[in-house]
This record gives structure tokens, C-alpha cells and sequence, in this order.
């Protein structure tokens, strides 16, 4: 891996860090933007985000997805479904 996308996925694990803080600060708007960021950069410098907190950002409107703030958890046959509160879903595979 080069250093520039060393550097890069250092700065979207803390980006997703801080988001996570500011959720729980109830500074949502704040997260969104941190989030905002993040994305923009993976996207940028073509490094994957990585896959543990893929599941906890909204595709759509850029929210950090926490149980119980921004968003809620279902369970279905095959997956656990993460909803935001835009309406959007992630869903992870469960392995039985
Ligand atoms: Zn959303």
C-alpha cells in the first residue's frame, strides 16, 4: 500500500471516529459533515472503507448510524438491517 493511501485511511478512521463522538454529543449535523469527508476521500484516493464501518453509514443522507439515536435495528430471516432515519437501509449478512 502506497503512503498517500496509508495517510488516507488513517485520516477516514478517525474522521469516523470523531462522527461517532459528535453523534453522541447529539451534534448530528456536525457527524454528517465528518462523514461527508470521509466519504469524499475514500472516493478520492480510491482506498475502501472499510468494511466494519461501512455498515454504519447512511449512503444517502451521510448520517453515522448509532442504534437508538440515528437509527434503528431490525432483524429479519437472513439479516440484520440497519434504518436510518432518512428511511434508507443497510443490511449486514448474518452467518449461522
Ligand atoms: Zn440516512
Amino acid at each position: 500500500m502506497s503512503l498517500i493511501k496509508e495517510i488516507t485511511l488513517f485520516r477516514i478512521n478517525r474522521l469516523l471516529e470523531l462522527a461517532e463522538n459528535r453523534v453522541k454529543e447529539n451534534k448530528i449535523d456536525l457527524a454528517k459533515r465528518y462523514v461527508y469527508i470521509a466519504r469524499r476521500l475514500s472516493m478520492h484516493n480510491k482506498v475502501k472503507i472499510p468494511k466494519s464501518k461501512k455498515l454504519f453509514i447512511c449512503k444517502k443522507c451521510n448520517n453515522y448510524l448509532i442504534p437508538g439515536i440515528t437509527c434503528k435495528v431490525r432483524k429479519s430471516k437472513d439479516f440484520i438491517i440497519y434504518k436510518c432515519n432518512c428511511g434508507n437501509e443497510n443490511k449486514m449478512f448474518i452467518l449461522h
